[in-house]
């Protein structure tokens, strides 16, 4: 039903790095999938529209930060697919790119306390508990039809690969990964990195959508100082990388699984002849949060 007919090309790109240690490095192309409805967001979302329109909801009410890639797309997939859209966002009432755009779409924008934020579920209640149109979706669209949608990130698969890297927030995305790579009996190594500083429960979380168990490594050394936080040499990686191949990384995700990739690379983790596949989840727009980094 929602299914519209995506382009994610595994794309293989060419570094001096990788030649000199001979591997080859591919990129799942999520963030080709839709310029706003991006990358896992996009994997995210599906199986949550589905659910809704078979419920006969129409209003869409979700959940996140001043620069959610989540937001965004919730925003645009709504105005898609018939539904008009809330968005709870956290803090002060600001104003950036990224909020403007999901208004543009139609997204309707409520700024609520951190404090009151934090128990969404009461929130959406004290707004919308008695219209039965509505239909939460939780921050980052997180869930099992989420984990669902991600599993197909696998299924679209044209080669098989020695490596996987992901990025990991809360998981959602990791998990749909390994279930399918075991569901199709994979030997795949999967290497997820987490963007948030020491954040120790990420593969209880995992494990918690996991079917069988499957042997993956969680990466907990690229993070660059946390959630959204960055350093000089992330920044100097991501100019690189898109000066070199036109691909854009962003530093909250995809630029911090890029470095850990090739960081792992550089140390020789990674055996010559291994073909690696780097999952692009898209979000290309969060670094507009950040542009004075680059500048
Ligand atoms: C949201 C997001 C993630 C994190 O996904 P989880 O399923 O929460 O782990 C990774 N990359 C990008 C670009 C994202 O926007």
């Amino acid at each position: 039903m929602f299914d519209f007919k995506i382009h994610s090309p595994e794309e293989e790109v060419k570094l001096p790095l990788l030649k000199e240690h001979d591997v080859r490095l591919f990129i799942k192309r999520d963030d080709l999938i839709h310029p706003f409805i991006s990358g896992n967001k996009w994997r995210k979302l599906k199986y949550n529209l589905e659910e809704a329109y078979k419920l006969n909801k129409k209003h869409l009410v979700s959940f996140g930060g001043a620069y959610s890639n989540h937001i965004l797309a919730l925003a645009c997939a709504g105005a898609k697919f018939g539904f008009s859209t809330t968005g709870f966002i956290r803090g002060d009432h600001v104003s950036n790119e990224m909020l403007t755009m999901c208004e543009i779409f139609g997204m309707h924008l409520t700024f609520v306390d951190r404090e009151i934020y934090k128990d969404k579920i009461k929130l959406y209640n004290q707004f919308f508990q008695l219209n039965n149109d509505s239909y939460f979706i939780d921050e980052g669209g997180a869930g099992k039809p989420a984990e669902i949608g991600c599993r197909e990130i696998i299924k679209e698969l044209n080669k098989y690969y020695n490596y996987i890297f992901c990025a990991a927030g809360t998981g959602t995305t990791a998990a749909g990964i390994i279930n399918e790579l075991s569901n199709q009996n994979l030997q795949t190594k999967v290497n997820i990195v987490s963007v948030l500083k020491g954040y120790n429960l990420l593969s209880a979380d995992i494990n918690q959508l996991l079917e069988t168990s499957y042997n993956y490594t969680v990466l907990h050394d690229y993070h660059f100082g946390g959630y959204a936080k960055t350093k000089p040499e992330l920044i100097e990686l991501i100019k690189y990388f898109a000066s070199h191949t036109g691909i854009l990384t962003d530093p909250v995700y995809t630029g911090k699984t890029l470095f850990a990739i090739l960081d792992q690379v550089k140390t020789g983790a990674i055996e010559a002849g291994s073909n690696i596949l780097m999952i692009h989840t898209g979000g290309v727009f969060g670094i507009l949060g950040m542009l004075d980094k680059f500048k």
